[in-house]
Order: C-alpha cells, then sequence, then structure tokens
C-alpha cells in the first residue's frame, strides 16, 4: 500500500497534505508513504524530515500509489499519470472545477474532497473546513492588529491611560470565533453578529459582546446561515451601521455554503470609520462581505485601511499543514482495514459510510457528487 504526497504547485500555495511527524501514523497502519522532492518545503519541512521520519522522498511518487493525497486538488497532468482504481484525497471544490472532475472521472480516479466531510460529530477529526477556518480567523485577528496603529489591549501607566481598541467581527462561525478569541486574548473590546440562532450565545462564551438588531435568526439546512433576501441585507446594513463606524477594527467572516459571500457592509458604511481603523475581509476571495475589498490587497476606501485575505491559511503554512495533515491521516485511517492473522491491512474504504460516501466526488467512472453530477450534464 503506497501513498504519495504531492507537491503543490498552484500559486500561493504553501501548505502541504502530510507533515513529517505523521508519516509514522500512516506507516503504523501498514503504508509506503512517498513523497515528491521540495513537498513540505513552503510549510518549513525539508525532504531530510520525511525520510527521517520513514518516507521516501520520489519524484515519481505517485507511480503505484494506491493514495494520492494533496491540498489543492491534483495537477490535471498527475491526473492523468494515475491509474485506473487510484484514490486521491484534496479540497476539490467540484462545482468550480468540473473539468477536472470529468478527468478524474474519466481516469477511474477515486477523487475525494475534503469539503464534502459531512459534518457530522463523527467526522470533527476529518472535518479540514475547520481547522483551516480556524487558522484563517487566527490570522485575521493578528492582521487586524497589525494594521492598526494603536493597541488592542487597554493601557494603565504613570502617563494616563490609553483606552483599549474596539474590534468588530460579522460572521462566527468557526472563523469569526477564533478572530474574536484571539482579539479578546490581546484585550480588545470585542462586539459580534451573526445570523444564526446559536450564535449569540457561542459570541457570549467567547467573552464577547453579541451583537442583537432584533432581527429574525437565518437557520437553514445542518445549522448553516440561509441566503438573505435584499430586503433583509439592506435592513441588516443599516441596523450595522452605527457599530461599523464605531469600530477600530472590522473582521468579517460570513459565508452561505455553495453561495457568493454576502455584502454585509458597503462602501458607504467604510466611508463612515474614523481614521486609522481597519476592515479585514475574510470572505474577500469569494465575493467579499465588504463593498471594495480586493483579495491579496489592501486598498483605502475613505479612510480605512481594507484587507482582501487570499489563501489565508495558506499564510500559516506550518499550523495549516499539520491540522490538515491530520485531518487527512484520520480519513485515510477510516479508509484502512486493519491486517487480521493471514490478512495484510488493506485501503478498503467503505461506501457504507457516510462520511466515506459523502466525501466521494467520482469512483469507477462515475460523478458520484450529485450536484456535480448535474452540471457536467
Ligand atoms: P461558514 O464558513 O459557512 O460561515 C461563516 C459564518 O457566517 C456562519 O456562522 C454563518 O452563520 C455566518 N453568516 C452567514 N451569512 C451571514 C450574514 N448575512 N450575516 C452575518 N453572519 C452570516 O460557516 P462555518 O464556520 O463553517 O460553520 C457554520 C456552522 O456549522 C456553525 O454552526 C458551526 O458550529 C457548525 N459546524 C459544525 C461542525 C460539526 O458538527 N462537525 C463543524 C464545523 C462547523
Amino acid at each position: 500500500m503506497r501513498i504519495a504526497v504531492l507537491k503543490e504547485t498552484r500559486e500561493g500555495e504553501t501548505r502541504v497534505a502530510l507533515v513529517p511527524e505523521l508519516v509514522g501514523r500512516l506507516t503504523a497502519l501498514g503504508y509506503a508513504v512517498a513523497v515528491e522532492p521540495g513537498a513540505g518545503v513552503g510549510a518549513l519541512h525539508a525532504d531530510e524530515e520525511y525520510a527521517a521520519a520513514g518516507a521516501v522522498v520520489d519524484a515519481d511518487a505517485v507511480e503505484g500509489a494506491e493514495v494520492v493525497v494533496s491540498v489543492q486538488p491534483p495537477p490535471i497532468d498527475v491526473v492523468r499519470r494515475l491509474a485506473p482504481g487510484t484514490s486521491t484525497i484534496s479540497f476539490l471544490p467540484s462545482l468550480q472545477e468540473t473539468g477536472l472532475v470529468a478527468d478524474l472521472r474519466d481516469s477511474g480516479v477515486t477523487a475525494y474532497a475534503m469539503e464534502l466531510v459531512p459534518r457530522i460529530s463523527r467526522a470533527q477529526a476529518m472535518d479540514a473546513l475547520s481547522s483551516q477556518a480556524l487558522v484563517a480567523g487566527y490570522r485575521c485577528a493578528i492582521v487586524a492588529a497589525g494594521l492598526l496603529r494603536r493597541f488592542f489591549p487597554l493601557n494603565m501607566t504613570a502617563a494616563g491611560t490609553v483606552p483599549p481598541a474596539e474590534v468588530v467581527v460579522l460572521g462566527a462561525g468557526v472563523a469569526g470565533l477564533q478572530a474574536i478569541a484571539t482579539s479578546k486574548r490581546l484585550g480588545a473590546v470585542v462586539k459580534a453578529y451573526d445570523v444564526r440562532a446559536a450564535s449569540a450565545e457561542e459570541i457570549r462564551s467567547m467573552g464577547a459582546q453579541a451583537i442583537d438588531l432584533g432581527l429574525e435568526a437565518l437557520e437553514g439546512a445542518g445549522g448553516y446561515a440561509r441566503e438573505m433576501t435584499e430586503e433583509r441585507a439592506t435592513r441588516q446594513r443599516e441596523l450595522l451601521t452605527p457599530y461599523v463606524a464605531a469600530a477600530d477594527a472590522l473582521i468579517t467572516t460570513a459565508a452561505v455554503p455553495g453561495r457568493q459571500a454576502p455584502v454585509l457592509v458597503t462602501r458607504e458604511m467604510v466611508e463612515q470609520m474614523r481614521p486609522g481603523s481597519v476592515v479585514v475581509d475574510l470572505a474577500a476571495e469569494s465575493g467579499g462581505n465588504v463593498e471594495g475589498s480586493v483579495p491579496g490587497q489592501v486598498v483605502r476606501i475613505g479612510a480605512a485601511q481594507v484587507w482582501g485575505g487570499s489563501g489565508v491559511p495558506a499564510q500559516m503554512p506550518g499550523p495549516a499543514s499539520r491540522l490538515y495533515a491530520q485531518n487527512v491521516v484520520n480519513l485515510v485511517a477510516l479508509m484502512t482495514r486493519a491486517g487480521e492473522g493471514e490478512q495484510p491491512p488493506a485501503f478498503a474504504p467503505d461506501f457504507a459510510d457516510e462520511i466515506i460516501a459523502g466525501a466521494c466526488v467520482t469512483h469507477e467512472g462515475v460523478v458520484r457528487h450529485e450536484p456535480t453530477r448535474t452540471a457536467l450534464e
């Protein structure tokens, strides 16, 4: 049983799907681990570390591999080298990458998408959306603190008192809660808003103030947010305006699964912020929660600096890779049948398991993820 770790090739991707520390968990399951040279460089892991941990560093790592793991979807030239029946495990935004999905299907590859791992309790250890959102949320708070030319915490000194910064977080899912926790640890006064019914309690549990706009909760399937009507969006923006205007730092992390990010903050709202204030829009890449934010850039709107997130987890490649690798190894472990007596261990995913079935995009020449299959028809 050979498992190959790809060197990421997409621009800006610094993470790696397996860190040296976790090679031993795969070898203990019975796998031979082959790593493409330089795979860990972006996350500061040298080839020698992988070799010392028991992996082979091999430019032809994918040759003869039963499983190929990566962070970004496997490149088309790699897919075309894979034998039918090979499995790939990676992020795979299948609705956006239908061409690649068609290639995976036609190559007879079984492709699993980490973002499709069902978000049920049993799958928490494999939930890469959560692990990467945690990294992103932390990074957003640190970026805000770094851009803001003032203290986050209250400082009482002999020379006088400097008040703390006020941070407003919009969207309090995994990333937002981590941004709240990090801002609180740095001493800021934090207020936050989310449309889900459970979120006020979650915000308060982080020691922040839950903003109550007096609007109905917007909850859809699986405890996720529902899309707003235009009328509701306008009312929500009106009610949030004074909170945004009073913030020294605004951090936005709101998303609705399968949709463009909702616009929570207009350009006019940002223009009301004080000189020196900072906006961090984690959702910039998926359309932006803040009108005018640009992924990967800091732009000026009114008197505020607006930072647009782009590949944010990859900005902290060490911890992001480590957490992602844990998620991948836990999924591989679920797909592995332990050896018994004469029977050796085997990579044997059980499609009766809702985690495995849910994460599978292509298998035996068929697109199993229904929305993607429909998109391809
Ligand atoms: P997400 O990244 O899809 O969205 C981020 C947040 O934006 C969500 O909290 C959402 O409610 C919020 N949002 C959407 N539209 C908004 C709007 N118009 N105004 C303000 N906020 C808005 O979500 P996520 O962080 O991946 O998680 C969302 C939910 O899933 C949470 O309830 C979380 O606890 C739950 N979850 C469960 C599991 C599990 O059980 N295994 C794992 C992870 C997350």
